[in-house]
């Protein structure tokens, strides 16, 4: 081992001697040029769990993008987050349970339909060994597209065809009513047009669960409304073990975490948004709860701390056995 000085160090020579060795290390191999597949797999109680990942997308924001707050100060939280001052970094990772008697899907991510960065869901079930025809059941959080588009393909044919499919009744409703849709803004009627376009064909086949139904053994539902009317969040046990899965109950932690007060315009009932954020957060907090959340970093699991103005994710250790 070459002694390194300081000066060295300063004038970069450092890395020079390290790297000056020769040998079979020194052989060149052609970058890979892709990315590794994107699962992680856990366990609560017997239950095993997949964190199947679905890329990224940079979402496009203005100076409107959170309603209550000056865009001075979302712009520093976006660079302390350091994310770009115009995107908000939007990952998406769905949830795939196996309680012992069912593969359960929570969520669908973006079918490849939401931007060219996102739609890898099927080679990540795919390398987790998963064939979509052995999912059992999907259960829907809320009706935005990153969260059904995937259980279509682009020619409309189901992806996975032998899934029954469970929403939230008041999600349903909402959407659904064409009343609704005839008076919302014009970005929004998109929204409505394409749940349409997902659930219109398969409507007799959909089954709307009520709120706090159990839609498997060992799954819980929660109202979380806010970010939608029907927006709902899911409890997973198994022995003495558990699981909170916020889905959009914040979005990016280190944006809607440092400042739960944030109500951002995608979120239907912004004060609503907030007080069921905070409602979870601080019962996650409190009872020190493993949480994963639908827009987190992957594999979008961890635990929420509360601080002096909001709550800090602290990321799960990845660990090379279950
Ligand atoms: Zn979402």
């Amino acid at each position: 081992m070459p002694t390194i000085t300081r000066r060295m160090l300063l004038t970069g020579s450092a890395l020079a001697a390290l790297t000056s060795r020769t040998g079979p290390a020194a052989a060149a191999a052609p970058p890979a040029g892709t990315e590794v597949a994107g699962l992680y797999r856990y366990r609560i109680g017997t239950f095993e769990l997949t964190a199947l990942y679905d890329g990224i997308w940079y979402r496009p924001i203005t100076d409107r993008f959170i309603r209550n707050a000056p865009f001075a100060e979302v712009e520093r939280a976006l660079d302390a987050a350091y994310m770009p001052a115009d995107k908000l970094a939007t990952p998406f990772t769905t949830l795939i349970v196996n309680n012992g008697s069912k593969l359960v899907l929570l969520d669908t991510g973006t079918g490849g339909q939401i931007a060219p960065s996102a739609g890898v869901l099927r080679d990540n079930l795919a390398a987790a060994g998963i064939d979509p025809k052995a999912i059992d059941l999907i259960v829907i959080s809320h009706f935005h597209p990153d969260h059904i588009n995937g259980s279509k393909d682009k020619d409309n044919a189901l992806v996975f065809p032998n899934a029954e499919i469970m929403v939230p009744e008041a999600e349903w409703a909402f959407w659904m009513d064409d009343a609704n849709m005839d008076t919302a803004a014009a970005d929004m009627k998109l929204t409505f047009r394409n749940q349409r376009r997902i659930f219109a064909d398969i409507a007799k086949a959909v089954t709307r669960f009520t709120p706090d139904a159990e839609v498997a053994p060992g799954i819980a539902t929660i109202p979380a409304p806010g970010h939608t009317p029907g927006h709902t969040v899911f409890a997973i046990h198994s022995g003495a073990e558990s699981l909170l899965v916020l889905s959009d109950t914040a979005q990016h932690p280190a944006v809607f975490a440092r400042h739960p007060d944030w109500q951002a315009t995608f979120d239907v009932d912004g004060d609503a948004a907030v007080a069921t954020r905070k409602k979870l957060f601080d019962r996650a907090a409190a009872d020190r709860m493993l949480v994963t959340g639908y827009h987190f970093p992957f594999p979008a699991c961890g635990h929420l701390v509360k601080t002096a103005g909001g709550y800090e994710h602290v990321p799960v250790e990845w660990k090379p056995t279950l």
